[in-house]
């Protein structure tokens, strides 16, 4: 990504200071008649042109008579582009496959909390000042990371039904957890002696 972007860059300043050499604007502007011999358009044509025929665009700013320079800028113009559009594909791709995990990863949570929440609603809610009950985010948050690691991120179907398991699920997580932190512990345990 940062490779094709510095790419574009270059490209960019390769074509910006070829435009700058070969197509400079002050040389060639106004609406006069141009001249076929010097290129310039200061309403003389070539049978009274008193300048010397110019070789390159350098001196004249008009590239579109000078075909090798010409043909050096179409190139760099074509290759700015072609990287252009790479780094507009690669951009593009990039956002689709962040766009769908982002949207998956969301969906999975969105599902499941009010499935979770209502599977154990002492346990997740608890009562305001004023009275009301709201969702110990943390507490919530934390479960529907278990389950979503237990689904493999994928919603499972029957919500209302597969929620009767949440509990359970999460529980035997929490112990399986358990269990491999007794075991690190007890290897621990065992090298030191
Ligand atoms: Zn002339
Ligand atoms: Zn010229």
């Amino acid at each position: 990504m940062i490779e094709i972007e510095t790419h574009v860059e270059s490209a960019g300043e390769h074509l910006e200071h070829l435009t700058n050499k070969f197509a400079k604007r002050n040389l060639n502007k106004g609406r006069g008649k141009q001249c076929s011999n010097c290129h310039l358009r200061l309403d003389h044509n070539m049978r009274n042109c008193a300048i010397d025929k110019y070789l390159t665009s350098e001196q004249c700013g008009d590239p579109s008579k000078h075909p090798e320079e010409r043909s050096l800028m179409d190139s760099a113009t074509k290759n700015l582009k072609m990287l252009e559009k790479e780094l507009r594909n690669k951009t593009n791709k990039y956002d689709t496959r962040l766009k769908g995990l982002n949207s998956a990863r969301s969906s999975f949570a969105q599902t499941i909390r009010g499935a979770l929440i209502n599977s154990k609603k002492d346990n997740y809610l608890v009562k305001t000042g004023s009275g009301i009950f709201v969702p110990k985010s943390g507490l919530v948050n934390q479960d529907i990371a278990k389950l979503e690691k237990h689904f493999h991120g994928k919603v499972p179907d029957n919500v209302p039904e597969m929620s009767k398991t949440f509990q359970s699920i999460i529980q035997i997580l929490i112990k399986k957890n358990f269990f491999i932190l007794v075991l690190l512990l007890s290897n621990i345990q065992r090298e030191k002696h």
